[in-house]
């Protein structure tokens, strides 16, 4: 086992593993990997230089150069505020298109393990405990029903202030699931060691003491 501690978090998309994972890593002093958003600001870079979501040589070169920092809650995309940007749905389908292609994935794959820093380090994502940190001392799936995770996106661009219709978010989002589920290389699944975490029923807090005294047993 690896001295520095990983809690590796995988699930479908709007699961609300991002918050969960965050306040764990609060918690616990941990850093924390947000691996979506790497392919988030894949596919925003790709957008602002029109390059084509098949062409996977151009994809890749982006992803191997991308100037980004995370920096007290603000992801920075060459040296200008991200953050809001890289969570609209065109993104986050864009992301999905292009993260089914190997070379985008291994040029993302060291950035990814430069997060693994003492104390230790909590990443969610939909590979972190089967192929970035398979040595993770904790692997949750953490998911819920599709319906729920709609409602929860829902909410989530209403309170940015984004348009969003419902019927079509639960469209998309079993689009991508199905996507990330049925592609090649490094798909959605739960791992054998995985811990399943089922959130439909259960508030932030609860999820997160849930992997806490997960974590605390181990
Ligand atoms: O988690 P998030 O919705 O921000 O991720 C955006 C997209 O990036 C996902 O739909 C998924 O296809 C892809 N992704 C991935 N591997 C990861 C994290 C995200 O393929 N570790």
């Amino acid at each position: 086992m690896s001295q520095i501690p990983v809690i590796a978090i995988d699930g479908p998309s709007a699961s609300g593993k991002g918050a969960v994972a965050q306040l764990v890593a609060k918690t616990l002093g941990f850093h924390y990997l947000d691996s979506g958003a790497l392919y988030r600001l894949v596919a925003l870079k790709a957008t602002q230089l029109h390059v084509d979501s098949t062409d996977h040589d151009q994809l890749a070169a982006i992803a191997a150069h991308l100037d980004i920092v995370f920096q007290n809650q603000e992801i920075y995309l060459d040296g200008k505020i991200a953050t809001h940007e890289i969570r609209t749905e065109q993104c986050g389908i864009l992301a999905s298109q292009i993260s089914a292609y190997p070379q985008v994935r291994k040029a993302l794959t060291e950035r990814q393990r430069k997060f693994f820093q003492p104390p230790g380090l909590v990443a969610d994502g939909r590979d972190m405990g089967s192929i970035i940190f398979p040595n993770a001392r904790l692997k949750v799936f953490l998911t819920a029903s599709a319906e729920i995770r709609a409602q929860r996106r829902h909410k989530q661009l209403m309170e940015k202030g984004i348009d969003a219709n419902i019927a079509l978010l639960l469209q998309d989002l079993k689009a991508r699931d199905e996507r990330d589920s049925n592609r090649s290389i490094a798909p959605l699944k739960q791992g054998i060691d995985a811990k399943l975490l089922d959130t439909s029923s259960l508030t932030i807090s609860e999820a997160q003491n849930t992997i806490l005294s997960w974590y605390n047993e181990i």
